[in-house]
């Protein structure tokens, strides 16, 4: 079976197509950029044209983004089919999934207005999301259209774990909860640590730690996410690049009055002044920030402090919640590739028992355990692959439906 994975954010269009039929295979993948400017960049590559290629694309808005992907798709010299694209059904990334959705769905008129719901909770992600799906169903008329939410995963929660200490109207009438965000990708990196672990999937407490530009904490406990960092939005949490995390919600309402900032304003300062780039005045890329760091960069010093120490918070909160943990994950691209900072936070979790095997951490290997074997908690680095999991996800919705007849 060949899936196309579209992820669709304000601005751009990134997509990949799977051949799940053996071993999956990626077959092409292509990202559009500054969609809605006069001209975009197109960069795209396949199979049969191995090298890179950047292009210019006319791609005012996300069909003529998804347009282009198709125009690639079919090219003469660099596409991959001729006359019609041959996939079986496109999967799209869904932000926000609100209460509806434990699992991918197929795209029917309800989970479309189901998704349109969930747009006052998530304004920035929704929209362009739905953008992507209307733009796929009228480029490839009759082909399933699956929507995979990175809420899902996280909809395990119980209410005492996702409830804020709000009114209990809050929650019931205007679903003001926690819901949690990245869950294909704590999902993914937890099934594979399970059987690393040799355990069954239903059977592990792990925490899984993806730390990339955004970064969250989950605690998987027997195999169901039973709290996770990140709340209504992306914006609590661990300290991010550019977001604020957990902080004191009278700040907002202080900063707000003394400062005479509208709710867009402040928005901007939370979601993208602040965070480790915001503290170190720096960048919010860890690669640069840890250089400055080691060249004796104060304000860098104390960003990667406060986020390494917060970390270390959380995976500390969430063993007591889980009552002890199987292993810890890392993943994402500070999670998989910053081999300091994963020795910086598994250093103060000696007390649980956790000790680091320095040759192991900092091994070339991708996938790779980076504890002793004498460590009680063990820690993993564990590739991420949403993408994947969204066509292996969309497949799952797809065969189902053929069953069902
Ligand atoms: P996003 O959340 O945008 O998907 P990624 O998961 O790609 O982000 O992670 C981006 C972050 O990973 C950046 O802060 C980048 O500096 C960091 N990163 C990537 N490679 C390395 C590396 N070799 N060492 C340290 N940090 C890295």
């Amino acid at each position: 079976m060949r899936i196309l994975v579209v992820n669709c954010g304000s601005s751009s269009l990134k997509f990949k197509l799977y051949d799940l039929t053996a071993a999956a295979t990626l077959m092409a993948e292509g990202l559009v950029e500054e969609i809605g400017r006069e001209k975009s960049r197109f960069t795209y590559k396949s199979n049969k044209s191995p090298d890179k290629r950047v292009l210019e694309v006319v791609a005012k808005d996300h069909t003529q983004a998804v347009a282009a992907m198709k125009d690639a798709l079919l090219h003469p010299e660099y596409g991959l089919f001729q006359g019609t694209i041959e996939v079986d059904a496109v999967g799209h990334r869904v932000v926000h999934g609100g209460e509806k959705f434990s699992n991918s769905a197929l795209v029917t008129p309800g989970v479309r207005g189901a998704i349109a719901e969930c747009i006052a909770i998530a304004p920035l992600h929704n929209p362009p999301n739905l953008a992507g799906i209307t733009a796929c169903e009228t480029t490839f008329p009759g082909l399933p259209q699956v929507a995979v939410f990175d809420t899902a995963f996280h909809q395990t929660m119980p209410p005492h774990v996702f409830m804020y200490g709000l009114p209990y109207e809050q929650y019931d009438v205007h679903h003001i909860r926690k819901y949690g965000f990245h869950g294909t990708s704590h999902e993914f990196v937890a099934r594979r640590c399970a059987e690393l672990l040799k355990k069954d999937f239903d059977e592990v407490n792990l925490i899984t730690c993806h730390l990339g530009n955004g970064s969250s904490i989950t605690a998987v406990k027997r195999g169901k996410s039973f709290d996770t960092s990140m709340g209504l939005t992306p914006l609590e949490g661990v300290l991010m690049g550019t977001r604020t995390g957990d902080m004191d919600p009278a700040v907002v309402l202080y900063i707000m009055d003394k400062q005479k900032l509208t709710p867009q304003e402040m928005n901007k300062l939370l979601n993208n002044m602040s965070g480790v780039k915001g503290i170190s005045g720096v960048s919010n890329d860890m690669r640069l920030l840890l250089e400055k760091a080691d060249a004796g960069h104060r304000r860098a010093q104390l960003a990667l402090d406060i986020f390494v120490y917060r970390i270390v918070k959380y995976i500390g909160a969430y063993v007591a919640a889980m009552g002890g943990a199987d292993a810890i994950v890392f993943t994402g691209g500070i999670g998989e590739n910053a081999t300091a900072i994963r020795a910086r936070i598994i250093e103060p979790l000696a007390f649980i028992g956790a000790e680091l095997d320095p040759v192991r951490n900092g091994s070339d290997a991708k996938e790779k355990v980076i504890t002793t074997d004498t460590s009680r908690l063990a820690a993993w680095v564990v590739p991420t692959n949403e993408e994947l999991s969204i066509a292996q996800k969309t497949r799952a919705i797809v065969e189902s439906q053929l069953r069902a007849g």
